[in-house]
């Protein structure tokens, strides 16, 4: 008799993985702690709701990264993008969704399937047998926050995101910044230039810092902060920038704009009065982060003055920063790239928990540990998606791609994906080099859709050993 597959949480992430195993021919049980458990931002007792916005973003899949997203889960079969093409609204090029039509129809497409079982219990321990999927999302419940740190070590899980806003590496006017680590510190040549660094004059860094003053920012919504196992949004190390600005006009200028150990090759007779330092995010080069510079300034505000930081003028921002409630681990340290614990596993974990981002992204993390966790009970491996796809893209960044140092919730993004040989970089080149990106992921992904179904060569430990 086949295995039961066991899935903890059923949000975008596990009920896309619940639908992928059972139509893969495996039993399948949904352990949801709602509605027996709440938290601060369902509102119901139906599977995978949307808990804010009702949008899955843009449906461009030549252009976009998410559109892409969705147009490789539709390819797979998925039954959030199905469920969520039924209930669509009217929204230009983005894809809307009638958000409790849709829950309760993903709820009903689950509860019909022959091969799954759906139980309102908390799940409040590590399972330490069988086949597990954890999928408990940005609000895993206390006991389960709990457990998951007694494993993995708590500084290994966050409670709170702390996402600096970060940039494609190609936007970044490299004639007014330069690249060199603090007193050029490092043994090797790229340590020594490891960062990216933007100067200012002391006119330049009195305006930013007016602008972030004035700039518009969000709050936390009612309970975010007190459903945390540790309600401590802000560490040290961690304050929003414009917090920081908040307790003097030269606390960022001693803090993470500090312009010591630093020479300017386009000025070296001028001192900087303040640096802005980015620092590479992704094993690929492609994207850099801005050091220190968490915040809660609305998103608009956040271009406009981010903008202002020279040699950031025409930047293009893969995401910008954040501070929400937000569980979840350090992936690229913990979890192999089968999305195993690397010290347990028999767990695997997806959706937001794994430190991607968003609805279509938990979801596609979802897609894909119900396809492993299937192959595994049916004693195969199935082959690594190729990073050139855009679910390729986002798991080669959480399990690996990723600085674990800095690691924080990802959205997918062109940045993510292998660059393309002979296509025009810059703004310039932008349409052809996304549809070149979109071209070449469809591709791949329909290849390994089609050849990941057949038996691979059973190389995975796990599996040998049990
Ligand atoms: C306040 C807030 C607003 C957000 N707004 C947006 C937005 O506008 N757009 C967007 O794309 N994303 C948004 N997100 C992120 C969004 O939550 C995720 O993108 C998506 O829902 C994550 O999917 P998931 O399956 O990983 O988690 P979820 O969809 O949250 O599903 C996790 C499930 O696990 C259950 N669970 C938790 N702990 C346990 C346990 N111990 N035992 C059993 N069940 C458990 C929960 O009840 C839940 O149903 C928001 C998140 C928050 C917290």
């Amino acid at each position: 008799m086949t295995e039961t597959l066991h899935i903890v949480g059923g949000g975008m992430a596990g009920s896309e993985a619940a639908w992928q195993a059972a139509e893969a021919g495996v039993p399948v049980v949904i352990h949801e702690m709602r509605p027996r458990v709440g938290t601060f931002a369902h509102r119901t007792g139906d599977l995978a709701e949307m808990v804010c916005s009702n949008s899955f973003r843009s449906d461009d899949d030549e252009q976009n990264a998410v559109g892409l997203l969705h147009w490789e889960m539709r390819e797979a079969g998925g039954l959030i993008m199905r469920t969520a093409d039924a209930h669509r609204l009217p929204a230009g090029g983005a894809l809307a969704v009638d958000r409790d039509p849709f829950a309760a129809a993903v709820t009903a497409a689950l509860r019909a399937h022959p091969r799954i079982t759906i139980t309102d219990e908390e799940v409040t321990e590590l399972p330490r047998e069988g086949h597990w999927i954890l999928a408990t999302g940005p609000l895993t419940s206390a006991a389960l926050g709990q457990a998951i740190a007694a494993e993995t070590g708590a500084e290994a899980l966050a409670f709170f995101d702390a996402i600096a806003p970060i940039v494609h590496a190609e936007t970044i006017d490299m004639s007014v910044a330069w690249r060199q680590s603090r007193y050029d510190k490092g043994e090797t040549e790229e340590e020594r230039t490891a960062y990216i660094n933007c100067p200012m004059d002391k006119a330049q860094y009195e305006a930013f810092i007016d602008a972030l003053l004035e700039a518009e920012k969000t709050e936390f919504r009612v309970g975010e902060a007190s459903s945390a196992p540790d309600p401590t949004p802000y560490f040290d190390g961690c304050l929003p920038i414009e917090v920081m600005a908040e307790r003097g006009r030269e606390t960022l200028r001693f803090g993470p704009m500090k312009p010591i150990g630093l020479t300017n090759p386009h000025a070296p007779e001028t001192k900087p009065y303040a640096v802005v330092q980015l620092r590479r995010d992704n094993a690929l080069g492609t994207l850099y982060n801005i050091v220190g510079f968490q915040t809660k300034m609305k998103y608009g505000a956040q271009t406009r003055v981010f903008r202002m930081i020279p040699g950031l003028e025409e930047a293009s921002f893969a995401r910008l920063g954040g501070i929400h409630r937000n569980t979840f681990l350090n992936s690229p340290t913990l979890l192999d790239s089968q999305m195993r614990l690397k010290s347990r596993p028999n767990i695997r974990f997806a959706g937001q928990v794994t430190g991607v981002e968003g609805y279509v992204e938990s979801a596609a993390m979802g897609l894909l540990a119900g396809r492993l966790a299937a192959a595994e009970i049916a004693g195969r491996t199935l082959a690594p998606v190729p990073r050139t796809t855009a679910i390729g893209a986002l798991v080669a960044h959480i399990t690996g791609g990723a600085d674990a140092r800095t690691f924080q919730p990802m959205n997918v993004n062109f940045g993510l994906f292998p660059p393309l040989d002979g296509v025009r970089g810059g703004r310039r080149g932008r349409k052809d080099r996304y549809r070149g990106y979109t071209d070449r992921a469809k591709a791949d992904w329909t290849d390994w859709l089609a050849g990941a179904g057949a038996p691979a060569a059973t190389t995975d430990p796990a599996h040998s050993a049990a």
